[in-house]
């Protein structure tokens, strides 16, 4: 069975795409067949693979709306054991459709189900909302990773996250869990991102990654040239850091 991981946080702008295509890829790149699903409307994982969205003709708007099967969308993309599962803006209009429909949070998990290849990893990519779109991505997920940028907003809102991961936990999907708490954007040289990772570990005790991911412009021009960190510049901090990220998620699936 294949390993889900929802990248979620319903704060924009906090490096939840950037983990999503680091991680699948660092885990793609140390031998597990892995699936990325771009499943925000933005589409950010999908440009940032490279991959031109007015080129697509099956994207996850059609699998959730069950007019395509998941495989029908999936991509290889030019890295060793990645698949990419496409998004474009069309992926709201259809969150809006879905709205009234039957099995409207269950459809990704459906979809994963039904797929006939086996992946070791599947990365949700999740847009920054509680919406059905990040339901669906909770309910179809055995673990939660959660990106939370350094900076003085940081836990607010969290609460709300993690009440909705306990009712989903109650009643769609008892086994989901927590895998981390992954600290981005840390620039050490400032006391306040030491106050936020003081704070967030304190939250979270236990759940914390001992990586965290430091602010690093390479990482930021990446996604511009379609790459992945660790093809754009595998020496970077940032290629360093969500290497090491992956080896500490590999681990604590276990
Ligand atoms: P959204 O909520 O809109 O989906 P997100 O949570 O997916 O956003 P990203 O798109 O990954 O966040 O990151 C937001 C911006 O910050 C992007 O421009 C990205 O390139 C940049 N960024 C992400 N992580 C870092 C980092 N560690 N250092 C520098 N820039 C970063
Ligand atoms: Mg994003």
């Amino acid at each position: 069975m294949s390993t889900v991981i929802a990248v979620t946080n319903q704060k924009g702008g906090v490096g939840k795409t950037t983990t999503a295509i680091n991680v699948a890829y660092y885990l793609a790149k140390s031998g597990h067949t892995t699936l990325l699903i771009d499943f925000d409307p933005q589409g950010n994982a999908t440009s940032g693979l490279g991959v031109d969205k007015q080129s697509l003709s099956v994207t996850m708007a059609d699998v959730v709306m069950g007019t395509h099967a998941l495989s029908d969308a999936i991509l290889a993309t030019e890295h060793k054991n990645l698949s990419l599962a496409p998004s474009t803006p069309t992926l709201a209009n259809t969150e809006v459709e879905l709205a009234q429909a039957e099995h409207r949070f269950t459809r990704l998990k459906l979809a994963i189900e039904r797929l006939a290849q086996e992946y070791e990893y599947i990365i949700i990519d999740s847009p920054p909302s509680l919406s059905l779109l990040t339901v669906n991505g909770l309910i179809a997920a055995r673990y939660v990773l959660l990106p939370v940028q350094a900076e003085f907003y940081a836990l607010e809102g969290l609460g709300q996250l993690l009440e909705t991961m306990k009712l989903i936990r109650k009643n769609l999907n008892p086994t989901i869990d927590l895998i981390g708490v992954l600290p981005t954007m840390v620039d050490s040289r400032t006391s306040l991102s030491t106050q936020v990772l003081a704070e967030i570990s304190k939250h979270f005790p236990a759940k914390v990654f001992k990586t965290n991911i430091p602010r690093n412009v390479r990482l930021a021009e990446a996604p511009s040239h379609g790459a992945p960190i660790g093809v754009y510049d595998r020496w970077s901090k940032g290629a360093r850091a969500y290497k090491a990220v992956t080896k500490e998620v590999i681990e604590r699936v276990g």
